[in-house]
């Protein structure tokens, strides 16, 4: 016998490998591109145990058992989690999550010229809180029933909205509650959304910080809440690694395009970490990945200085940090406006000044960029509104 397939369903994963030991070696499945034929023992019991929990990680759905042999990941199922349905017809608002992937690549005219070509990830077109946090309230909420064989009734967290609503969605549709806790400092408007979407909100006079994460850690363990905490909960990385890179991988191979670099905004730090990590291996260098944070004193929702505290990005490679004051946010999402006529989010501003602030120091070479753009401009209306006012505009 030299190699045949065997369901990765089938196969049981032993141990409780770490995080870091489990990257490591989805890191070598994607830089060697597929797999070496594996040993199963008795019992269908995986040999190599961190190859086990890597391959489910990383949505592989087939693994090659023998005595020799290499299989490409392309024969192993990996990229069965992209598969659109084309004619947009779904079984249920769960299904037009995961099936409406992946969101659109769309090349922007605002940006760009001269041989610099500008791409946008419009993680707007996810239908629960238009956001790139759909995919994670979907897959930490999946995982936790799966992982404890029940639904939670009652779900806390930390957000700046739209983790919120997305998770105020799987609550609605999975038939459980959720609190969540704000900081005062985001615009109004997200407790009316809250509210219409049903779930409880709590103002907390603390920032996105370590430290408020750890009050409503410690408030639902006095209430026996279950406290999804999208800041340390790895379904977060994993999601983005398994969907939204894979996805976006796909998109640009469709296209003939090995981009220069991708450049995206840092909250929890989940789905640029798993872009970089994801990009960084499958690549073999070359593909460079940037992430954008406010610059000190600014807030700019969504995203945070990672000093702040965030667990992904310290596990894998960045080329680089970009601070991004508020005005330059809002300035960029004009621009796009005015010359694409697409209203992105505030953090989408920040990632396009961002882009513009490494032209600026000429690490812009011709090529394709790829910008994350993580959701809509209607929930910034405030933000939006103080800004015209105070350009006298209002
Ligand atoms: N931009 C917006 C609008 C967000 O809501 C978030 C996260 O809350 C981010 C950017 C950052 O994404 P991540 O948490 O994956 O780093």
């Amino acid at each position: 016998m030299v190699v045949r397939m065997v369901g990765l369903e089938d196969v049981r994963c032993e141990g409780k490998p770490s995080l870091k030991e489990i990257l490591g070696r989805a890191a070598q499945v994607l830089w060697e591109g597929g797999v070496t034929a594996q040993r199963l023992r008795e019992g269908n019991v995986l040999e190599d145990v961190v190859l086990c929990h890597a391959a489910r990680m990383l949505g592989l759905r087939r693994i090659p058992v023998g005595d020799r042999g290499f299989v490409p990941l392309e024969h192993l199922g990996f990229y069965d989690d992209v598969s659109p349905k084309a004619m947009k017809v779904f079984s249920s608002t769960l299904e037009l999550l995961y099936r409406g992937w992946p969101t659109p690549l769309v090349r922007l005219q605002s940006l760009g010229g001269s041989g610099v070509r500008v791409w946008a990830k419009l993680e707007s077109y996810n239908p629960f809180s238009n956001s790139v946090k759909d995919r994670i309230g979907w897959y930490m909420v999946e995982k936790w029933i799966s992982e404890h064989g029940s639904t939670p009734s009652m779900v806390y967290e930390a957000t700046s909205t739209n983790t919120g609503i997305a998770l105020a969605a799987m609550a609605a549709v999975k038939g459980f509650r959720v609190k969540l806790f704000i900081p005062k400092t985001i615009q109004k408007a997200s407790d009316t959304l809250l509210w219409a979407m049903g779930a409880d909100v709590v103002r907390t006079d603390k920032s996105l910080t370590v430290e408020m994460i750890d009050d409503v850690k410690a408030e639902a363990e006095k209430t026996g809440a279950i406290h999804i905490n999208q800041f340390e909960n790895d379904a977060n990385f994993e999601v983005h690694l398994r969907y939204t890179a894979k996805e976006l991988e796909l998109q640009l191979r469709s296209e003939g395009i090995l981009p220069q670099a991708i450049i995206g905004g840092v909250g929890t730090s989940g789905h640029m970490s798993a872009i970089a990590f994801y990009f960084k291996n499958r690549f073999r260098g070359g593909i460079r990945v940037y992430g954008v944070q406010p610059a000190p004193g600014h807030t700019i929702p969504g995203i945070r200085r990672v000093e702040t505290g965030m667990k992904w990005i310290h596990l894998v490679e960045f080329d680089g940090i970009v601070d991004i004051g508020f005005e330059e946010a809002v300035e960029h999402v004009l621009e796009i406006a005015r010359r694409d006529g697409i209203l992105v989010g505030l953090s989408s501003g920040a990632v396009a000044a961002g882009f513009k602030k490494l032209l600026e120091r000429g690490e812009v070479d011709e090529g394709d960029y790829v910008l994350v753009f993580p959701d809509h401009g209607f929930k910034y209306v405030e933000q939006l509104e103080r800004y015209r006012r105070s350009r006298g505009e209002g």
